[in-house]
């Protein structure tokens, strides 16, 4: 073993060889490294920042909360701020959404969803309901649970020895699962109807849960679902009595123009979780949301969800977020979604509609994919020993440019895309901006 190399930071990084400016502050759309250089946020981070970096209404929030009362935990007290905002949510919930559990991200969040539904079944007596369905495209985490449940090989396969059992099947994929002739519509009933044929192979009493992002995130680059896809699967899961989990953690909150992404779908589910725009980075929070029905099992049931973390329900984290939930409700910041992501998607279009290296451009709202190709004909993916995503990256981060470009799978096969989540305040001169300095990117880096 050789011995570590002496170094000038103990921060343990995501990449052990990158060597990362320092972020200093924060400007709207905004982030300045400490030599004053500004990048546009053209991703919000993770699709996190809706709100861009310095809303003084959160910041404000956040600094009262904190003032008043940082802490204080959830097996004692309740607060004021945890309150109003599980009631703001709710209001704004698809039908049927009633309960609001707080944690503080994305995958606490997906955990808490698979362990209620899990609870939910042995408090109403079926414990045999064990099996989680879930699709080939899908991230949804990357603790041991909900990494099980992900699609995406690339993030499972050293882990999985440790990981549960769960079964997958196609995504909703228009763009390469589509075959000639087929309207989207019979598509969207043919891959829906693959969870019928899983959940009749593993015994229909057995399935406790479909697990599925409304429209996919990191792992296909905004990928939405054709009409009528997600309304057969809730029919679906509605005939066999398996609850349907819908992860909007990067999707919600607002992102593709309705608070909730599955509202564009017209069904709710039995359990949502939201996280990344919930606090939009300015504190870490995520949220579970489930049924009425759900609830009321394990109320009348042991009345305890076996459950928990040491932060849940955080007094600064939910003042934040109720703030950013009345930035985007009340204060209309989601209005701005829809329009300003048609204008975006347009200026895509006009830019690389017709580029050989890229093959689609989709998405909903502020949340928009290009998927590159080696051909635009065969719709041949990159090969992977390219790295194009991360060379992208690099060079839209010197352009001044926070993107998303991710290897990712293409419902198992390797792909590549570019992943576009801006603050919903950027204005149109910021398109430009975006477009402009992604084409820099591009031209520095895709082959000719
Ligand atoms: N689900 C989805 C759809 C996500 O995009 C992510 C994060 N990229 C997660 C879950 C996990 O969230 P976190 O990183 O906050 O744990």
């Amino acid at each position: 073993m050789t011995a570590p190399s002496p170094t000038a930071s103990h921060v343990f990084p995501r990449h052990t060889h990158a060597t990362l400016p320092h972020a200093v502050a924060g400007d709207g759309c905004y982030i300045l490294d400490r030599d004053g250089k500004r990048y546009f946020d053209g991703s919000g981070g993770a699709a996190v920042s809706c709100l861009g970096h310095s809303d003084p209404a959160v910041i404000e929030a956040i600094q009262s909360q904190a003032a008043q009362l940082a802490y204080a935990h959830t097996s004692f007290f309740t607060s004021d701020p945890a309150e109003e905002l599980a009631d703001l949510l709710i209001e704004h919930a698809p039908a049927g959404l009633d309960r609001v559990y707080f944690v503080s991200g994305g995958s606490e969040a997906m955990e808490a969803a698979l362990k209620l539904a899990r609870q939910y079944f042995t408090e109403i007596g079926q414990p045999q309901r064990r099996h989680v369905i879930a699709r080939r495209q899908s991230y949804h985490g990357n603790t041991l649970g909900v990494l099980a449940v992900g699609g995406n090989m690339w993030r499972r396969q050293q882990f999985a020895p440790l990981l549960m059992e769960s079964t997958h099947i196609s995504p909703c994929y228009e763009y390469r699962g589509r075959e000639v002739g087929e309207s989207a519509f019979d598509y969207g009933q043919r891959v829906a109807n693959e969870l019928e044929a899983e959940i009749l192979r593993l015994g229909p009493n057995t399935v406790m849960a479909f697990v599925a992002e409304p429209v996919v995130g990191a792992t296909a680059g905004a990928v939405p679902p054709v009409e009528g896809y997600f309304k057969r699967v809730r029919e679906i899961c509605d005939q066999y009595g398996v609850l349907l989990i819908l992860d909007e953690v990067m999707c919600g909150m607002g992102r593709t123009g309705t608070l909730f992404a599955c509202e564009q779908e017209g069904i709710s589910p039995d359990i949502t979780a939201v996280a990344k725009g919930l606090g939009a980075g300015y504190q870490p929070i995520g949220a579970m949301l489930c049924s009425a029905q759900i609830y009321a099992a394990i109320e009348n049931g042991s009345g305890f969800f076996q459950h928990g973390h040491t932060y849940l329900g955080h007094p600064v984290a939910a003042a934040a977020s109720l703030a950013v939930l009345r930035r985007l409700t009340m204060d209309r910041a989601l209005d701005r979604v829809a329009p300003m992501g048609d204008r975006l998607q347009a200026a895509l279009v006009d830019r690389f509609g017709e580029h050989p290296r890229i093959g689609d451009i989709r998405g909903r709202g502020l949340f928009r994919g290009l998927e590159l190709v080696a051909d635009r004909a065969t719709k041949t993916p990159f090969d992977p020993a390219l790295a194009l995503p991360k060379k992208i990256k690099a060079a839209a981060f010197d352009a001044g440019l926070l993107c998303y470009p991710m290897g990712g799978t293409i419902d198992g096969a390797a792909g590549a895309h570019i992943l576009l989540a801006p603050p919903f305040i950027m204005n149109d001169d910021q398109i430009g901006e975006v477009v402009d300095k992604l084409d820099i990117a591009l031209k520095a880096t895709l082959p000719a």
